[in-house]
């Protein structure tokens, strides 16, 4: 492809009429208020379309602008972000909302978005673009994707020499009328056509244009990373019942901020059971008794992967319900005596979800035990 301006122009035109016919109706495509466009582009980084449209729509209702998302409660965020992941967003959501309710009004520079907590170039651009008209391209994988093939680069995706190139091959293609809609019309090509492993060159508008079409292999670029040898952390955990609520505490493992049953690390040679005990007592100053395993669980952040020994127990002695919701035992750790229903009111992660499923499933089996039959498997 030619890198004149008749042929940047050619190829924003081709993008523009085949962005009007095909684009999806998508619940932020009918604003341009800063801070619901920021939330969508913030909430779709790593998560899809389908996930995000109904979670947004309930953010938004929750959090209806900025001051609103500036004054709540972080732990409330979090809540309302439960199940999406990546919780460092949330948080610095909450950082730049303060920002911003503070100065009065979004910045309106890329330099200004750029400032704000959690925003970067692809962000700022995104804002930028769509809602105060500024012609800078908003450079995401799926764009990384379409200009690596469009101009033949087998380029490592993640790079940050790629990332670099592909703003300076898009910059002169951002036209100054509707930026916001150009930007949106490449990520939407790479995201419904141009795809990673089986792009459907046939329907796309750049078809003649393209040197990885033509080269007849366009899945070949650009060049994925070699995916990293993830980590196994094996971990051991304790479910605990008062009354009918089940003793928790502010997660510092995985994610910190959520409420999770606690979690101890296991090194090599040591017996979950073990660990379990130490920790429980430390955590809680009780001896966990009757230890019975629950179930093993899987459960992945990043590249990280946790391997997880779920067990219940008793306390030694009975302990009287908390009083306060969240109060410290005079351990470094602050405990909460929540209900199942209450946990998915909290700030929780996806591993919570997994250890009430166990927990369930292993009282079910154990309510179908004979009376006379014992403990079951012996703790390790
Ligand atoms: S022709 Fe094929 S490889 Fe090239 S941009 Fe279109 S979908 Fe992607």
């Amino acid at each position: 492809m030619e890198g004149s301006r008749e042929s940047a122009r050619d190829v924003s035109r081709r993008l523009a009429y085949w962005y009007r016919a095909h684009k999806r109706v998508l619940p932020w495509r009918r604003t341009n208020d800063p801070y619901a466009i920021w939330l969508s582009e913030v909430m779709l980084q790593q998560t899809t379309v389908e996930v995000i449209a109904p979670r947004w729509e309930r953010f938004l209702s929750r959090f209806p602008s900025v001051e609103a998302l500036a004054r709540a409660p972080e732990r409330e965020i979090l809540a309302e972000w439960s199940g999406l992941g990546y919780y460092a967003r949330a948080r610095n959501l909450h950082r730049a909302a303060k920002d911003v309710a503070l100065a009065g009004a979004f910045p309106r520079t890329l330099e200004g978005l750029k400032a704000l907590p959690g925003v970067g170039s692809y962000t700022a651009a995104a804002v930028g673009s769509i809602c105060f008209g500024i012609p800078e391209p908003a450079v995401d994988g799926n764009v990384v994707r379409v200009f690596c093939r469009l101009h033949g680069l087998r380029l490592e995706a993640k790079a940050p020499a790629t990332l670099a190139r592909v703003r300076a091959l898009a910059r002169p293609l951002v036209p100054a009328r509707n930026p916001g809609g150009h930007n949106q019309a490449v990520m939407e090509l790479g995201a419904l056509v141009c795809t990673p492993r089986a792009p459907r060159c046939g329907a796309c508008p750049l078809r003649t244009l393209c040197r990885a079409a033509a080269s007849g292999k366009p899945e070949g670029f650009p060049r994925r990373p070699r995916p990293a040898t993830p980590k196994t952390i094996h971990l051991v955990a304790g479910i605990v019942e008062r009354g009918k609520k089940i003793l928790l505490v502010e997660d510092k493992t995985l994610v910190k901020g959520h409420v999770c049953v606690p979690l101890f690390p296991v090194r090599g040679g040591q017996r979950s059971a073990n660990v379990l005990r130490r920790g429980w007592e430390r955590v809680v100053r009780r001896s966990a008794i009757s230890l019975e395993a629950v179930a093993t669980l899987r459960h992945s952040v990043l590249e990280r992967r946790y391997l997880i020994s779920l067990f219940t127990f008793k306390e030694e002695s009975p302990v009287p319900p908390l009083r306060r919701p969240l109060a410290a035992l005079g351990s470094e750790q602050k405990i909460i005596l929540l209900s199942p229903l209450q946990i998915t009111r909290h700030a929780h992660g996806g591993l919570m979800l997994k250890v009430l499923a166990a927990w369930r499933a292993h009282r079910a089996v154990v309510r179908r035990r004979p009376k006379e039959s014992g403990r079951g498997e012996q703790p390790r």
